[in-house]
């Protein structure tokens, strides 16, 4: 749908879609724009353009407009006062990471915080109405923006003032009397100052007219009446017509100080004390102009680099001023806002990868260090980081509990970086022309080179405007997965008997069968799901091969024939393979709380799969496991078990029980049912899970890991056993450790063996070669060896066929006697484990007329083996020991030819 067309319909009408009881009240009069012709209400009879045309936008910098002075703390406690005071339930902020939404990394706006998915819809579930939260939300589309504009952030404080118009909750009216409300009496902002724009708002199918207030060209807010949906040409009310007004606190602290930037107000002492230590003259006269001049250009150009020179221009800055103070504030201000999204990422759970939402992450990291190496100011992160949450924690105490925790993750990602440099110059000294955006995405993608390390190196003078918004595009939400269309319109849920008597034998009737699948009226049958392996058995005589889930309905696929429909069927479930995918689903969240608890607060269950006999889970973490943590998780998994601690299975409202335990219970994923089903261990893990589990912890008898692998960046897989398995994996690691040793021991002696032997050649040599030259005719024996003489006229003969000599002992021996006897043939024949090896020389002499090799082939033939070599050396063997007495005679004849 086109939001023009909205506006220009919804605005054709204002009497029904803007004009708000405030307005009469208040004289408010409504204008149309004489520059873009948008039309605002104002009380400032003069005021004849919008904000964004108007004089006076940004002229609050250095000249606030409010009687007030309220920094970022400071101005949520007003904001949150005032609401409270007017009804309203202030609540916490939801985590930075939407576990809760299967198409979202990162909580966006406040309204997200209440919205959840069910099947293709999305319904609002709020814990009270009318409430106000302060929500921090992340976007990564205007990276190159943040610290140069004076206001674009990585992540900011929504205020989120949300309401059901119901008997609690209000509409329009009361949402525009409370919001100038606030401006007026709470920030002491003078009614005439207000402007109210019309504008409209759609998105995820629903839409509704807004009005968004400014004062002095800031915009500070926007009232969503979220109302219809459809499209313009048909569309109807929503049964749950919304109030979703976010306003940014960063703008509130930012119109009542007046500072430079809205960086100056946000972040408590921090930016000041940056600033004294990295010895900038932070000379008020000098920015004051400037970043006005950046806001009120920052409209009016595609272009951030135009926008800078632009106001460079007009605000007459030097070079010298330039460098020297406005580059490395714009430094300063990025390091700081990028470091406060990190803290509160991390601290939420989400690690700096180069996979899915860790990438937004990873990128800013590189963006802080680049950024520091490239202005070389000497910031110690974890000092940033400690300031950081003692000033957030006024507001945020629980980012406390993740202090070190944040410190350790930027710590191992920072040392990562460094190292990663070496490699990136390598590849940066091969770029032979200035690369394009396209290329900056590919070298970042594939390679991990950052742009602005590009532009530290000189390579790039300016990162291009659309970068990061085409990196994020690539990056800000999670791929759906693909259904399976069945014909199953009409059919009822299936009625999920594991979930109460849990029976191994049962009836059911068949309500649908087709090709090979069975649905029935109720099953005992587990069917695949959150990681948990489906069960076997048999549906009458029909083994089931697999079982799926379809919504709420359970589809069974067997091989043979199909029952028919209205038949009933007896069902039994394979017991024996359900009782260890369940002791296995239990220790999946034992083993992950165990991680956790070893590891630190960034594990999560990133995911699992539960078979008979093995199981695995995957779990998000900065780096391989080292044997210890394996040993300590294993250790803290096994305390557990030992405990003895019931496992108990409750049913809540979803929103209860979000509020009641927090987020961490979606560690597999996203719940699509408003009732949840949560599995608590003690209180030490608590999950939503739809699986089978077993009552008490002992019941899972121990658990074994058996091996863990880093399968991708910022995941680990732990492989375990457990019950009976983990037992037998014990015993045969025991086994197989026994045999190994065994194996070592025998190769151990082998050597020493090898050793004498050696000696045995270097002692024996000598002497063999000395009896021999004192051989007379005929046949003699020294040691084992039998030396025929002339055994033809032309050759002489000697060997061994004792086992005692080896290859070294024949090779030594052999070329010695060769060489003092050049007619002599040398045979060793000796057994080798399975084998009988022949080790064959010939003396110079006889070599012309007898080649060993021939001998070698001839013998090893008769042996059962093969083998070669050259006329004077050659070496073969075979398998048949009961042949060495032919192969000798073989020779003899061979000899005597
Ligand atoms: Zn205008
Ligand atoms: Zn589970």
């Amino acid at each position: 749908m086109n939001k023009k067309e909205i506006l220009e319909k919804f605005s054709a009408d204002p009497q029904r879609y803007y004009n708000v009881n405030l307005f009469g009240d208040e004289g408010f009069e409504r204008r149309s724009c004489n520059v873009c012709n948008r039309f605002f209400w104002t009380l400032d009879s003069e005021r004849v353009k919008c904000p964004d045309h108007s004089d006076d936008t940004y002229s609050f910098i250095g000249d606030p407009p409010t009687s007030k002075r309220f920094d970022y703390t400071q101005s949520w406690k007003e904001v949150e006062s005032f609401f409270v005071k007017n009804n309203h339930t202030s609540i916490n902020r939801y985590p930075v990471v939407c576990r809760w939404r299967d198409d979202l990394y990162f909580t966006i706006a406040s309204i997200v915080d209440f919205q959840r998915v069910m099947g293709s819809k999305v319904v609002f579930e709020f814990p009270a109405n009318p409430l106000v939260v302060p929500q921090t939300c992340l976007r990564f589309k205007d990276l190159e923006n943040v610290g140069v504009t004076g206001r674009h952030f990585s992540s900011f404080c929504m205020i989120g003032q949300h309401s059901i118009p119901n008997e609690d909750g209000y509409w329009k009216d009361e949402c525009v009397n409370l919001d100038f409300n606030l401006l007026t009496q709470q920030f002491g902002i003078a009614k005439k100052e207000i402007t109210f724009v019309e504008d409209v708002w759609e998105g995820g199918g629903s839409f509704g007219s807004s009005l968004e207030y400014f004062v002095r060209g800031l915009e500070l807010g926007n009232a969503v009446f979220t109302e219809f949906q459809g499209d313009l040409s048909n569309y109807k009310t929503l049964d749950q017509r919304i109030i979703d007004m976010g306003a940014g606190l960063e703008r509130f602290a930012w119109i009542t100080m007046g500072t430079p930037t809205a960086y100056d107000c946000c972040f408590g002492p921090i930016t000041q004390k940056l600033i004294q230590n990295a010895g900038i003259d932070s000379d008020s006269s000098v920015l004051i102009p400037y970043f006005t001049e950046i806001a009120k250009n920052l409209e009016l150009y595609e272009d951030l680099s135009q926008v800078r020179k632009n106001a460079i221009k007009t605000t007459g800055l030097s070079d010298e001023q330039i460098n020297r103070i406005i580059t490395p504030l714009e430094g300063i201000y990025l390091v700081i806002d990028h470091i406060r999204t990190l803290i509160f990422a991390i601290s939420d759970g989400a690690l700096p990868s180069n996979v899915g939402g860790g990438y937004n992450l990873r990128i800013m990291l590189r963006r802080i260090v680049s950024t520091m190496n490239r202005l070389k100011l000497k910031f110690y992160l974890d000092e940033i980081i400690d300031m950081q949450i003692d000033y957030l924690k006024n507001t945020y105490p629980e980012l406390e509990n993740t202090r070190e925790d944040v410190k350790e993750i930027i710590s191992i990602e920072t040392g990562r970086y460094d190292s990663s440099k070496q490699r990136m110059q390598k590849i940066v000294s091969k770029l032979d022309k200035e690369p394009r955006v396209e290329d900056l995405i590919t070298l970042y993608e594939s390679d991990g080179v950052t742009p602005e390390y590009l532009k530290e190196m000189n390579v790039i003078s300016e990162i291009p405007s659309t970068f990061y918004a085409k990196l994020s595009d690539l990056h800000q939400s999670k791929k759906q997965k693909d259904q399976v269309n069945l014909p199953l319109e009409g059919i009822p849920d299936t009625e999920l008997l594991f979930y109460g008597e849990d029976p191994r034998e049962f009836d059911a009737k068949v309500l649908k069968s087709f090709d090979s699948f069975v649905v029935l009226d109720k099953t005992a049958f587990y069917a695949r799901g959150g990681g948990q392996e489906p069960d076997h058995g048999k549906i009458g005589d029909n083994d089931i091969i697999d079982i799926t889930k379809h919504g709420n309905i359970v589809v069974h696929e067997i091989k043979g024939e199909i029952p028919k429909e209205g038949d009933t069927v007896s069902c039994i479930v394979d017991g024996k393979r359900r009782d260890g995918i369940t002791k296995n689903h239990t220790s999946t969240h034992i083993i992950n709380t165990s991680a956790r608890s070893v590891l630190g607060s960034w594990v999560w269950q990133h995911s699992a799969f539960k078979e008979e006999d093995h199981a695995r889970l995957d779990i998000t973490h900065h780096s391989a496991l080292t044997d210890d943590e394996v040993v300590k998780i294993e250790q803290a998994a096994n305390l557990i078990i030992e405990k003895s601690i019931p496992v108990k299975i409750e049913n809540f409202d979803r929103g209860t029980a979000e509020q009641k335990y927090g987020f961490r219970i979606y560690q597999g994923g996203v719940v699509p049912v408003k009732s949840v089903r949560i599995v608590s261990i003690g209180d030490l893990d608590i999950e939503a899970c739809g699986g089978t589990h077993v009552t008490n912890t002992s019941d899972v008898k121990e658990i074994k890991i058996t091996k863990t692998k880093r399968i991708q960046d910022g995941v680990v897989r732990i492989e375990f056993v457990s019950g009976d398995s983990a037992k037998e994996f014990v015993k045969k690691k025991q086994q197989d450790s026994e045999s190994k040793e065994k194996e070592e021991k025998l190769k151990e002696q082998e050597k020493e063996k090898r050793v004498e032997r050696r000696q045995l050649a270097k002692e024996r040599i000598p002497i063999i070669a000395k009896s021999l030259s004192d051989c007379k005719q005929g046949i003699s024996t020294i040691e084992d060896m039998t030396i025929e003489l002339s055994v033809s006229n032309k050759a002489n003969f000697c060997y061994s066929t004792s086992n005692d000599y080896d290859d070294v002992f024949h090779i030594g021996l052999g070329e010695v006697l060769c060489e003092t006897d050049p007619k002599l043939i040398y045979c060793g024949l000796f057994e080798q484990g399975e084998k009988i090896r022949v080790i064959v020389y010939a003396g110079d002499e006889i070599s012309k007329e007898k080649s060993a090799g021939e001998i070698v082939k001839s013998i090893s033939q008769i042996l059962g083996g093969a083998g070669g070599g050259s006329h004077k050396f050659a070496q073969g063997g075979g398998v048949d020991k009961s042949k060495k007495e032919d192969a000798i005679k073989n020779v003899k004849s061979m000899i005597n030819e």
